[in-house]
């Protein structure tokens, strides 16, 4: 591994970084201190910065050189609405959060990096570090876009990171394409008309109909959708009644659907509010349907994943770089940067766990587990990757 020896010698900094960030863990919005500690650091390395997009982001601008070109490098700050199991130093001290996606490892990585492109300035150009809030659920990359993160910050492309247990140390995966799915989630009120339950047929039966409506999207993936196309239609809750002598007025069925085709998604919500009106129709109740869009599929850019590629291959090897890793069904918001300016997303490995320090919890190490905890050991992988993109990208001509 080919990794940069000013950024291994960094390795303590970034770590007691990564396990600040880690002990005070902030939530959607509210990372402030997180994006106070990214700011001093900035500050300190003499990097000016910008505050303010989506509420607490962070912009670091590392300039140099005559070129106009600019290079996008985003990490996420959040963390989880989750009580962290662990007992070493550096767990939560914040009651029922906890940094159990690594966004703690991101920022420290991103940190690693602005700090070595600030003091060797091997590249002509813009490089924006860019410190997103509110990547679990709350669209902190959107709002930053909503605040002008594209117009105050021109660049040309963005690249983003995530770590991924399972995936061994050393070794990266990323794909051209869908990598990461929509997410969507729904409310479908059935209205039917309660009675006793001796007498059914003075009812309207909202269950019956939720039954029916249940079953009958099923057949939207089977029937409806293309067998080539991925898509996931989970109902998740189904909620009616509150008595065994008592027909309720209304049923509620709750869910999700992924999708990584944004046209695959026009079809399906569109075959379910049509199966829904429908179906009550045919018995005479009434449907109250409500379908919201989280997160669009993230759709890595052809030219500039080939680049990553180059990039993560010459720093790893080319057999340490999966370029065809199997998509997940999960989400990300970097989707939405995505859509604004071409770039390319990668998983970095977070190894099997065997990092775990005494104090660890019991579990495997998955994302979003009570026990995660991001792997040290990638600091200086992923903040050489950062720098290298950099460099690459605004090589001087
Ligand atoms: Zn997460
Ligand atoms: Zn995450």
């Amino acid at each position: 591994m080919k990794l940069i020896d000013p950024i291994i010698e960094f390795h303590h900094e970034l770590q007691s970084i990564r396990r600040e960030i880690h002990a005070n863990p902030e939530l959607c919005f509210e990372e402030r201190e997180t994006a106070d500690l990214v700011a001093k650091k900035l500050t300190e390395w003499g990097i000016p910065i910008l505050r303010g997009m989506g509420v607490t982001g962070v912009v670091g601008i590392i300039k140099n050189g005559t070129s106009d070109r600019a290079i996008g490098l985003r990490a996420d700050m959040d963390a989880l609405p989750m009580q962290e199991i662990n007992t070493f130093a550096h767990a939560s001290r914040n009651d029922g959060k906890m940094h159990a996606c690594g966004h703690d490892g991101h920022t420290a990585m991103l940190l690693g990096a602005a700090h070595y492109l600030s003091q060797n300035k091997n590249f002509d150009g813009t490089v924006y570090v860019i410190f997103q809030p509110a990547e679990e659920g709350g669209g902190g990359a959107k709002r930053m876009m909503d605040d002008g993160l594209f117009t105050q910050c021109p660049m040309e492309a963005v690249f983003g990171m995530h770590n991924w247990p399972g995936i061994p140390v050393g070794e990266f995966g990323v794909t051209v394409g869908p990598m990461m799915a929509s997410s969507n989630e729904f409310e479908v009120i059935v209205k039917g008309k309660g009675s006793h339950a001796a007498q059914p047929h003075k009812s309207v039966d909202p269950i019956m109909v939720a039954v029916q409506i249940a079953q009958s999207w099923q057949t939207i993936i089977t029937r409806n959708n293309s067998p080539i196309d991925a898509a996931v239609l989970s109902i998740t809750q189904i909620h009616a009644g509150s008595a065994t002598n008592v027909i309720p007025d209304n049923a509620s069925l709750i869910g999700t659907v992924r999708t990584f085709d944004l046209k695959v998604l026009d079809l399906i919500e569109s075959r379910m509010r049509a199966i829904a009106e429908h179906t009550a129709e045919a018995f005479d109740a009434k449907v109250e349907f409500r379908f919201h869009r989280n997160y669009p599929p993230l759709i890595n850019h052809a030219k500039e994943t080939a680049f990553a590629v180059e990039v993560l291959q010459s720093i790893v090897g080319v057999e340490k770089v999966n370029a065809q890793v199997e998509p997940t069904m999960g989400a990300e918001d970097f989707a939405y940067m995505l859509q604004g300016k071409p770039g390319c997303y990668v998983f970095i490995g977070n190894g099997e766990g065997d990092h775990r320090s005494a104090g660890h919890g019991l579990g495997p190490c998955n994302l979003h587990n009570p026990s995660y905890d991001f792997n040290d050991d990638l600091l200086p992988i992923g903040a050489t990757y950062w720098v290298r993109l950099a460099e690459q990208f605004l090589k001087p001509q």
